[in-house]
């Protein structure tokens, strides 16, 4: 498919994967949908690639409370090309993309040959960069690039030290590797994979610690350890982290991959004047999204992004929602949602 300003949206159907819930569980299934079939929004996106999430993971399977809305069509992201757009924010053949702002949670999202999403919510992608990159970033790399921004913005500069990055073979992690080591930072990813040890040192990590092998929380100030630290795993990890981070420094937390939980104490922050901050990268205003975005087309180098990165076909999602949250997935999945 292809558009022109004149031409019409074609009537044909295309696939999209489909979660209803029936007797409260999750039930994902593809089906050819039309146009007229998907909800309201202002812009009509022909889909290329969207990317799988952990958070679309949970939502697939049904094992996290993501959807809030059903029949929904999950993915939160997606890139591809607008088709129609009322209002005049875009033009039809404009490359964009979206990520977060409540899609395959609240709004039909991207695991979908087409869309039609609000035009706030839509990110031009940056010139030098493919659709196919975009995805490859999706809101893992948006995520890994708000949290290198809370970093700078506490103090945690290249230079300060060593900065720990948990979940490192994940997605948000080896994006954060690839992105903090590409800025000039000291980069000690975390892993519970001994077999991703040399997959996170070509990302630039500088070191690969052993997830058992970091400071947990047996006292409430454990030896400065990190100058920062960005964390995908929360729970214990984070207590640790927090507990080890050296004076002044800053931790982002992303994720709850190892859990929701947070025991801590006050001591690092009261004794040490540790920031914890807080990473969302579903709700960003604008000028900071096109910021991340603009920054990442200039500072994720992109022979680590192919490294990062696999593409596979829509028709695989549902396998590989299960692979995600059971850890086996390494870096990013691309999604082609043509295949
Ligand atoms: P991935 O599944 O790609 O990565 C998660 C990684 O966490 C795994 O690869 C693994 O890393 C580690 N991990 C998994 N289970 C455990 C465990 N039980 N204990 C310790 N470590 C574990 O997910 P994403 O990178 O997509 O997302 C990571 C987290 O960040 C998720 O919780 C997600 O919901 C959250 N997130 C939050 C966002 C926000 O806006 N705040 C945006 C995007 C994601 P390894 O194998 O290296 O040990």
């Amino acid at each position: 498919m292809g558009y022109s300003q004149e031409d019409a949206v074609p009537d044909e159907t295309f696939r999209a994967l489909l979660l209803e819930e029936a007797g409260g569980r999750t039930a994902a299934e593809f089906r050819e949908l039309r146009p007229q079939d998907l909800p309201e929004g202002d812009a009509l996106v022909e889909v290329a690639y969207s990317s799988l999430n952990y958070k679309d993971a949970l939502a697939i399977t049904g094992r996290g409370k993501v959807i809030r809305r059903f029949p929904m069509v999950p993915g939160i992201d997606l890139a591809g090309t607008v088709a129609e757009c009322s209002g005049g924010a875009f033009s039809p053949g404009d490359r964009v993309l979206a990520t977060g702002c409540g899609l395959g949670e609240l709004h039909w999202g991207g695991f979908s040959r087409m869309a039609r999403v609000r035009p706030e919510w839509l990110v031009p992608v940056p010139e030098g960069m493919s659709l196919r990159e975009s995805m490859a970033l999706g809101t893992a790399g948006f995520t890994a690039m708000l949290a290198a921004m809370a970093l700078r913005e506490h103090g945690v500069l290249p230079g300060a030290g060593r900065v720990v990055v948990t979940g490192a073979a994940g997605g948000v992690g080896s994006l954060s590797v690839a992105l903090l080591a590409a800025l000039g930072y000291a980069v000690a990813a975390s892993t519970g994979r001994p077999e991703a040890a040399d997959y996170l040192k070509s990302l630039g990590a500088a070191e690969v610690v052993g997830r058992a092998l970091l400071p947990s929380l047996a006292k409430p100030l454990e030896s400065e350890t990190w100058a920062g630290g960005v964390d995908t795993v929360g729970g214990a990890t984070l207590a640790g982290l927090l507990a080890s981070t050296a004076r002044h420094g800053c931790v982002a937390a992303c994720g709850l991959a190892g859990g929701a939980d947070l025991k801590t104490t006050v001591f690092p922050f009261i004794l040490r004047g540790v920031t914890l901050c807080g990473i969302d990268s579903l709700v960003c205003p604008m000028d900071r999204r096109l910021e991340a975005w603009g920054r990442l087309d200039e500072e994720v180098p992109k022979e680590a992004l192919a490294r990062i990165a696999q593409v596979k076909p829509l028709s695989e999602v549902p396998a590989l929602s299960e692979a995600i949250l059971a850890g086996q997935v390494r870096g990013r999945i691309v999604v082609d949602v043509k295949a």
